[in-house]
């Protein structure tokens, strides 16, 4: 990890020193050891703040949103999943290609800070298990699907078995178990919005939960409204999700999201077929369900 530290500390210093860019987007020391945080260093005083450790899990695709109306140039240093968050960003016209310089990260697999922190400061100090987190267990794609510099050779994804098989288990439930299942589930969502905030694929500008005239969905966190949320949230994630597992992993109560999202993968490519979310990018390509035709020959709802 040092050796990466080194290297996108070089190459930092290099685009700055070059004027090829603004700003270069990646993680710092938090207080703590697991406390990695992302980070913008503006100019080549800062590139030492730079670094790359079992902790830099945040999916840095995320802070582009902070520059989409600016004009600065950016680097950006990603690892697989973030790299799929950018072709997410081109393909829904936020960001374009040439204000990038993309540093790629053949990621190993990364702690979670939050169970960290969770181990290190809990009631009892209950601690959590150690080891990789969850998303990185479960990720299909650690290499960067795109990139102008790679920084290392390439892994292997750590995906065991079948992908789908807990998403499998729910749709073997009847109806009635189901609806229980997911009631019980979200009845303890506190609808704090983490799990949209993270997320690279929830990029609009308004956002339909913080409408309030009209209010489409409610604001209490009741089994209706926490339902609406998440119907409503992950029925925009549908050929969008880039399966991060940000989401999840920053729930505080342990909501599997992961589920919700995986279904809708599931069902869209059994549906549409496709390379998945942000696998690939074609310049100009559209991805599945995102083009709008005025002689669709099925109705709007
Ligand atoms: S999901 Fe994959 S690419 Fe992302 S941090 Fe985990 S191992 Fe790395
Ligand atoms: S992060 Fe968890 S608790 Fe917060 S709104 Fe999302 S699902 Fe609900
Ligand atoms: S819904 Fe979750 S897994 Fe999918 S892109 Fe958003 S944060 Fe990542």
């Amino acid at each position: 990890m040092k050796e990466i530290t080194n290297k996108l500390q070089e190459i930092a210093a290099r685009l700055f020193n070059e004027g090829k860019i603004d700003v270069f987007l990646a993680w710092e020391k938090g207080e703590h050891d697991f406390q990695t945080k992302s980070y913008a260093a503006r100019s080549v005083d800062d590139v030492k703040n730079i670094i790359f450790n079992e902790y830099s899990i945040y999916n840095v695709s995320n802070s582009l949103l902070k520059f989409r109306d600016g004009q600065e140039r950016i680097g950006i240093a990603v690892k697989g999943c973030d790299s799929r968050g950018i072709v997410r960003l081109l393909e829904d016209l936020q960001i374009t290609r040439d204000r990038l310089y993309i540093v790629g990260i053949p990621c190993p697999g990364l702690k979670d800070p939050l169970a960290a922190a969770r181990s290190f400061g809990g009631l009892g100090k209950k601690q959590e298990p150690e080891g990789l987190a969850q998303k990185c267990l479960e990720c299909i794609q650690p290499n960067p699907v795109i990139y102008d510099e790679l920084i290392g050779s390439e892994q292997t994804p750590r995906q065991q078995g079948d992908r789908f098989a807990a998403v499998r288990e729910i749709e073997a439930m009847t109806p009635d178990e189901r609806y229980k299942f997911w009631e019980d589930t979200l009845s303890t969502c506190i609808r704090c919005y983490a799990c949209r905030q993270v997320c690279v694929a929830c990029d609009c500008r308004t956002c339909i939960f913080d409408e309030m005239k009209p209010q489409w969905v409610g604001r209490e966190t009741n089994t209706t409204d926490n339902m609406m949320y998440h119907l409503v949230k992950h029925a925009h994630m549908a050929g969008r999700c880039i399966e991060c597992g940000e989401c999840e992993r920053v729930c505080p109560v342990g909501i599997p999201l992961m589920l919700f999202n995986r279904k809708l993968i599931k069902d869209v490519g059994e549906l549409f077929g496709g390379p998945e979310a942000g696998m690939q990018y074609v310049e100009g390509a559209k991805p599945t369900l995102s083009v709008y035709r005025e002689n669709d020959p099925d109705e709007f709802i």
